[in-house]
């Protein structure tokens, strides 16, 4: 569909009545705003609620038979501020006290935690004066819970060619028994790229609280620049930045069909944000990164064995230790007597010495160190790939700042250079790399 935004609003960007009419004031500052896809309403500041945490604990409390009705006041306490604040003509309350029996009666956790998203939805149509259509009605999942793309598509497609406006709440769908099912916690992005995506739109505006990404965690570097265009690529290559503006899943129905996407920030709507693009972009920042990011507690398993490059199955052998062990590694740079395993402390968990164990018995190396307490970061920009000297002004960087580097890595993009530092050195090295291209 030509000139048709699909625009999504997190739920702090929901959370109150002035939220609300901020929302109101962006949806109809562009009439190509035409599907509006709401969250539950999240903390108004940070020792508020999120809705949808409070309705998942009101199921907990039945499933123990516990009464949940200080819980649900709570909720409706909220939703009733905003109608009230805002005069909107709508009955939140015959809505809310069906809600609260289906739950007292045992209804699933899905179908508890969808109402946030599906009460919003009513309340803002209602102040958008834009149609409300029900998820359930055109968000489909299949029998295993999966979410059915091909079956969805020609639903949204057929329903919303018939409508001009409409508000569809995000994170849940139904199976084709009518039973509600709901996306992973943050869903609400997922459904908004789904709908994008089978319409065709010609953009995914993702409304959140911050102005996109930056180029590394504000946490750890004072003052990052804002990243104003990202290619889907990379965003991948950044996940561990990425994970909470974005949830994961909501890349993949755009990115296939072609749209890109826009975060914005609903506070500050004057900013650009970060357009996420797709991956054939012109280079135009040469030599430049797009973002740093990393994450810690990763344990390095380095093997050695002499000829072990002409020997066959090495590597196989040690990848199906970690399969049957029910591991996935982060990485496996290799040199060509020497490979090392990446891997998470939390896919290792309590099987490490087990693992050591199984490699020495069935690949006999000739030596087998283990390396606990390590940071991987990943320095990501399309303008490395065949640019010189990048891997020099970073390593010189680390060098620089004492740091000693474990291991290394180069994505066969040249888009990616990751590298492996002790925990400690972490932030020290993330500030050194940063710097060292964004002087
Ligand atoms: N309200 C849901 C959650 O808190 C979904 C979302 O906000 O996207 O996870």
């Amino acid at each position: 569909m030509k000139n048709t935004i699909v625009t999504k609003f997190g739920g702090s960007s929901l959370a109150s009545s002035e939220q609300f009419r901020k929302v109101k004031s962006i949806v109809t500052s562009n009439k190509d705003r035409r599907f509006v896809v709401p969250s539950a309403p999240g903390k108004r500041d940070s020792k508020d609620y999120k809705i949808t945490d409070l309705l998942y604990l009101c199921n907990a409390h039945v499933k123990t038979s516990i009464p949940f009705d200080d819980v649900f006041k709570l909720i409706e306490e909220r939703y009733c501020s905003i109608v009230r604040d805002l005069s909107i003509d709508i009955d939140i309350n015959i809505p809310l006290e069906k809600i609260k029996e289906d739950i007292k009666n045992g209804a699933s956790a899905d179908y508890a935690a969808s109402r946030g998203e599906y009460l919003n939805g009513l309340i803002l149509a209602k102040y958008l004066e834009y149609e409300f259509i029900d998820a359930a009605e055109i968000i489909v999942f299949n029998e295993g819970g999966t979410y059915d793309q091909e079956k969805t598509k020609i639903k949204v497609e057929e329903r919303l060619s018939k409508v001009k406006n409409a508000v569809i709440p995000g994170f849940y769908g139904a199976n084709e028994e009518g039973e509600i099912v709901a996306f992973s916690r943050g869903g609400s992005d997922v459904t908004g790229s789904i709908i994008a995506a089978s319409i065709n739109a010609s953009l995914y505006e993702n409304w959140t609280d911050v102005s996109g990404f930056l180029m590394a965690d504000p946490r750890i570097v004072d003052n990052p620049k804002a990243i104003e265009k990202i290619t889907y690529k990379e965003l991948r290559e950044l996940s561990y930045m990425g994970a909470s503006v974005l949830h994961e899943e909501a890349i993949f129905p755009v990115r296939e069909a072609g749209i890109y996407i826009n975060i914005k920030n609903t506070n500050r709507p004057e900013d650009p944000g970060t357009l996420i693009v797709d991956d054939i972009q012109d280079v135009k920042n040469h030599g430049k990164i797009t973002g740093v990011a990393g994450r810690k507690d990763f344990t390095v398993i380095a093997i050695e064995k002499a000829l072990m490059n002409s020997e066959l199955g090495f590597t196989r052998r040690i990848l199906s230790i970690l399969e049957s062990y029910g591991i996935s590694y982060e990485n496996m740079p290799s040199g060509i007597d020497t490979v090392s395993l990446v891997i998470a402390d939390s896919q290792l968990k309590n099987k490490k010495d087990k693992v050591v164990e199984e490699i020495k018995r069935q690949c006999s190396p000739d030596s087998i160190d283990v390396y606990p307490n390590m940071a991987v970061i990943a320095t990501v920009g399309r303008g490395m790939a065949k640019a010189t000297g990048v891997a020099a002004v970073l390593f010189s960087a680390l060098a620089k700042a004492n740091i000693n580097v474990r291991m290394i890595d180069q994505g066969s993009s040249e888009m990616n250079i990751l590298v492996g530092v002790a925990t400690s050195d972490f932030e020290k090295a993330v500030n050194a790399i940063y710097a060292a291209f964004e002087k």
